[in-house]
């Protein structure tokens, strides 16, 4: 039976063995089914995220992912993915998610502190470990190295703040990517040097291969997954609804794109564990 876990403690078992955590947004019942299955395919734990985009309720969705994770027979996380504030992060604890992200990155480095700092000191009282982000990782925009994290500012971040886990701002984007991704990997071991955290990539759709596995031998842990899967998932339905006979209802469109979309998610997964582990 898949059991609840701690994000963090996910991490850092794949820090230490070498394999990062893929998170992926899920959004409704079959994108969350989707992804415990690819995970029980690649043999890999997973952390379902929140999308905090309102289009399920968060209560509902705290539900269903453990409904789902406990009948998978993979280690699962529960994740807030991106909230704007501490009350959402609140929410989301008594909802029962086992991590939350806060996202104050675009303050100055203080309140960024003081913002992230208030979230960890309240989630921890109640055993939940939180994911702050540092340096700006933008949006279907060109990559702007000013804004990169930087090494020395990470690790007091880390300090200051007392974060389980930090999102970093090395090259990733979200969305769909406007030219092609470059990671700076000798910057991301830098960071990872100095902050001793799990490191979370953002952005991590369409990120080539190769750089996504050279990253997560230089530190990333956890790798923040959707357009990708998203963008893939409605071009199945697209052709089911493409052929001759189209499907006359609405579940026959989303039977038909299970698999292959599960065996695309599984794909992306395996490229986190470079090394080939046998990880469960
Ligand atoms: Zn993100």
């Amino acid at each position: 039976m898949g059991m609840l876990c701690r994000s963090v403690d996910l991490m850092q078992e794949g820090r230490r063995r070498g394999y990062a955590v893929p998170a992926y947004d899920t959004f409704n019942y079959e994108s969350t089914k989707m992804v415990f299955d690819a995970a029980e395919k690649a043999g890999t734990p997973v952390i379902v995220m929140y999308y905090n985009d309102g289009y399920i309720p968060i209560d509902t969705f705290a539900v269903m992912v453990k409904n789902l994770g406990a009948r998978s027979s993979v280690p699962f996380s529960v994740h807030l993915d991106h909230s704007p504030d501490f009350e959402t992060c609140m929410k989301a604890i008594r909802c029962g998610f086992t991590s939350v992200m806060l996202d104050a990155s675009k303050l100055p480095f203080d309140e960024n502190v003081r913002e992230t700092r208030r979230v960890v000191e309240a989630a921890h009282a109640m055993g939940v470990d939180v994911e702050g982000e540092l340096g700006i990782v933008g949006r279907e925009e060109k990559v702007d190295r000013a804004r990169f994290t930087q090494p020395e500012e990470a690790r007091r971040f880390a300090e200051e703040s007392g974060v389980d886990s930090l999102a970093v701002a090395i090259g990733n984007s979200h969305g769909v990517y406007i030219e092609e991704p470059r990671l700076e990997t000798g910057l991301l071991a830098r960071i990872a040097a100095e902050a001793g955290l799990p490191l979370v990539l953002h952005g991590t759709s369409m990120i080539p291969p190769d750089q996504l596995k050279e990253a997560v031998r230089r530190g990333i842990t956890k790798t923040n997954i959707a357009t990708e899967y998203l963008m893939y998932y409605r071009d199945q339905i697209a052709q089911a609804l493409a052929r001759d006979k189209p499907p006359k209802v609405v579940t026959a469109l989303l039977d038909a794109a299970y698999e292959p979309v599960t065996d695309f998610i599984a794909e992306k997964m395996r490229l986190l564990n470079p090394d080939g582990l046998s990880i469960l």
